[in-house]
C-alpha cells in the first residue's frame, strides 16, 4: 500500500468529534481507553456527570474533579485530561486502521498533525497509538472544516472527513426524574380494585405492634435491656443486633454495614423486586438516640419519638409486608441508620458506598419524629420545604391526601434527617415529619423522650406510619398476592 492511499483509506476513518461545551465553568475531562460502550453508559449515568462517547474513547464532562477520584481504580487507564473552558472545542482524532495498515507512516502524519495544531495554538491534550485529542482555542474560523484543512493542507486530498455526532446520555437523576414524572401523570389511575387492597393493607397498621416495637426500644418494655442508643454506647451495638434479628425473621436479607470503629453500625434490610431488581426504593429511619450531650454513651436516651417512632414504623411495615406477602416491582431497602445525631453520619456514609457502587436508589424516604401530637392539633403528615426534592414532595403529598385522609399534609421547616444524604450524592429523597410547623415536641432530645408521656400519641403515629406505607406501596409499586 502507497503512502497516497494509505491517508485516503485512514482519512476516511478518521473520527472526528467537536464537542462543544456549553456550561460557564470549566469541566474536567476524562479519557477511559478499553471501558465498553456498557460501561461507558453506566458510568455517565452513575456518577450523574454529562457524558459524551466515542467508539472505546470515553470522555466524561463534569465540573466536579471528585467525581474521578475513583475512575483509576475500575480502569487503570483512565486519566483526566484537562479542565475545559466553555469556549473551547475538544477535538478526537482517530487513527488506528493508519496504524495497523502502514505503522511507518504513522509517525509522519501524526507530526503532520503536532505541526497543523502548534500553528492554530491547539493544546493536544492527549496521544496514543489510536487518537489525539486536542483542545483550540475559541475562534470563529477554526471549526471543523477549517480545522480539516488545516490538518490536510500538505496532503491535498478531496475526501470528506467523517464527523462523529456527539451523544449525550442522561445521567441516573436524570433519569429518575423522568420516572417520577411518568408515575405523578399516571397516579390516581389505578383503579378501584387496586386502591382497595392498599386500603385494606392500611388498615392493618395498628397501634399495639407499634407499641410493642417502641417500648423495647426505649427500655419501657420489662423486658427491655435499653437505657440509651447512642451511637457511641455498646447498647446501640445490641439495639442494632435487635432491629436486624426482627428483619431477618420476617424474611428479610438482613446486614449490619459497620462505617466507623468508634460507632454502631447501620442496619440493612432487602427485599428484592420483582421486575426491577437492580432499581431501589429506600425507606430510612435512625436507631440511634440522644440526649443534650449528643457524644455521652452513658446518659439515658429513650428517644421514643426520635426517632424510635421512625424505626418502629419501618419494622412494622416490613411485618405487613410479610403478613401479605407484599411484592414489589422495585427492590425495596429498609435502611435504619445509627449516628443520624451526630450529623448525618451513617447515612452519610451509606449513601456515598451507594454512589460508588453505581446504585440505582429511585426514591429515598425518610422518616423521622412521627409521633408528638401538639395538644388542640389535627394530625399531620409534613414534607421537608428544604433539602429534598420539590416535584417527589407534591407527589408524595397527593399519595398522602388520598390514602391517609385522616392527616393534614403539609410542608415544614423543620430541618435535618438522613435523607438529606441521599439528596447531597443527587438522588431523588424527602421525609415525613409528624408536624407542619416546626419541632414542638417538648421532650425533644432529653431523658423524657418516652412513649407513655403527654403528647406522644400512638394514634398519629400510627397515621404516620400509614402515611409511609402509602409511598412504599405507590412508588416502590407494592403488589398485594393474596
Ligand atoms: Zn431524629
Amino acid at each position: 500500500m502507497n503512502f497516497r492511499r494509505a491517508l485516503i483509506t485512514g482519512i476516511a476513518l478518521f473520527a472526528l468529534l467537536a464537542a462543544v461545551v456549553s456550561a460557564a465553568s470549566p469541566r474536567k475531562w476524562a479519557l477511559v481507553p478499553g471501558a465498553t460502550p456498557e460501561q461507558i453508559k453506566d458510568l455517565i449515568r452513575t456518577r450523574d456527570v454529562r457524558g459524551y462517547y466515542h467508539e472505546d474513547a470515553l470522555l466524561i464532562i463534569d465540573e466536579n474533579v471528585n467525581e474521578f477520584a475513583d475512575l483509576a481504580s475500575q480502569f487503570p487507564e483512565a486519566r483526566i485530561l484537562a479542565d475545559v473552558e466553555p469556549s473551547r472545542k475538544v477535538y478526537i482524532l482517530e487513527k488506528d486502521l493508519l496504524e495497523s495498515d502502514c505503522p511507518g507512516t504513522v509517525r509522519a502524519w501524526g507530526s503532520r498533525i503536532h505541526n497543523a495544531l502548534n500553528r492554530y495554538n491547539a493544546e493536544i491534550l492527549h496521544s496514543d497509538s489510536n487518537r489525539f485529542i486536542a483542545m483550540l482555542p475559541a475562534m470563529p474560523e477554526v471549526g471543523p472544516s477549517l480545522f480539516r484543512d488545516a490538518l490536510l493542507r500538505d496532503i491535498s486530498l478531496g475526501t470528506e472527513i467523517l464527523t462523529v455526532p456527539e451523544y449525550p446520555l442522561e445521567s441516573l437523576l436524570q433519569r429518575n426524574q423522568a420516572a417520577l414524572r411518568e408515575l405523578a401523570a399516571t397516579f390516581g389511575t389505578e383503579g378501584q380494585e387496586v386502591d382497595a387492597a392498599r386500603f385494606r393493607l392500611l388498615d392493618q397498621v395498628n397501634e399495639d405492634d407499634l407499641r410493642y416495637y417502641l417500648e423495647y426500644l426505649t427500655g419501657e418494655a420489662s423486658d427491655s435491656p435499653f437505657t440509651t442508643r447512642n451511637a457511641y454506647s455498646t447498647q446501640a451495638h445490641d439495639a442494632a443486633r435487635w432491629i436486624a434479628d426482627q428483619y431477618t425473621s420476617m424474611g428479610f436479607t438482613t446486614t449490619l454495614e459497620t462505617f466507623r470503629d468508634d460507632m454502631s453500625p447501620n442496619v440493612v434490610a432487602v427485599l428484592p423486586g420483582r421486575r426491577y431488581p437492580d432499581k431501589f426504593v429506600v425507606l430510612g429511619a435512625h436507631y440511634d438516640s440522644r440526649a443534650i450531650d449528643v457524644n455521652s454513651p452513658t446518659t439515658d436516651a429513650p428517644g421514643a419519638n426520635d426517632d424510635g417512632s421512625g424505626t418502629s414504623a419501618l419494622l412494622h411495615i416490613a411485618d405487613l409486608i410479610r403478613i401479605n406477602k407484599v411484592s414489589f416491582d422495585y427492590t425495596v431497602i429498609f435502611t435504619t441508620f445509627s449516628a443520624e445525631e451526630q450529623g448525618l453520619v451513617g447515612s452519610r456514609a451509606y449513601a456515598k458506598a451507594a454512589k460508588e457502587r453505581g446504585d440505582d436508589i429511585v426514591y429515598m424516604f425518610q422518616s423521622d419524629m412521627l409521633a408528638f401530637n401538639q395538644e388542640g392539633e389535627n394530625f399531620q403528615t409534613a414534607f421537608p420545604s428544604r433539602y429534598t426534592d420539590s416535584d417527589l414532595v407534591e407527589l408524595a403529598s397527593r399519595v398522602v391526601q388520598k390514602y391517609v385522609p385522616e392527616v393534614d399534609v403539609c410542608l415544614t421547616d423543620a430541618c435535618c434527617s438522613d435523607h438529606q444524604a441521599f439528596h447531597e450524592l443527587g438522588y431523588l429523597s424527602t421525609q415525613i415529619f409528624e408536624r407542619c410547623g416546626p419541632i414542638a415536641d417538648n421532650q425533644y432530645h432529653r431523658p423524657g423522650d418516652l412513649v407513655n408521656r403527654p403528647g406522644f400519641s400512638l394514634e398519629g403515629l400510627k397515621y404516620n406510619t400509614r402515611s409511609l406505607m402509602s409511598l412504599l406501596l405507590v412508588f416502590a409499586q407494592g403488589m398485594i398476592v393474596n
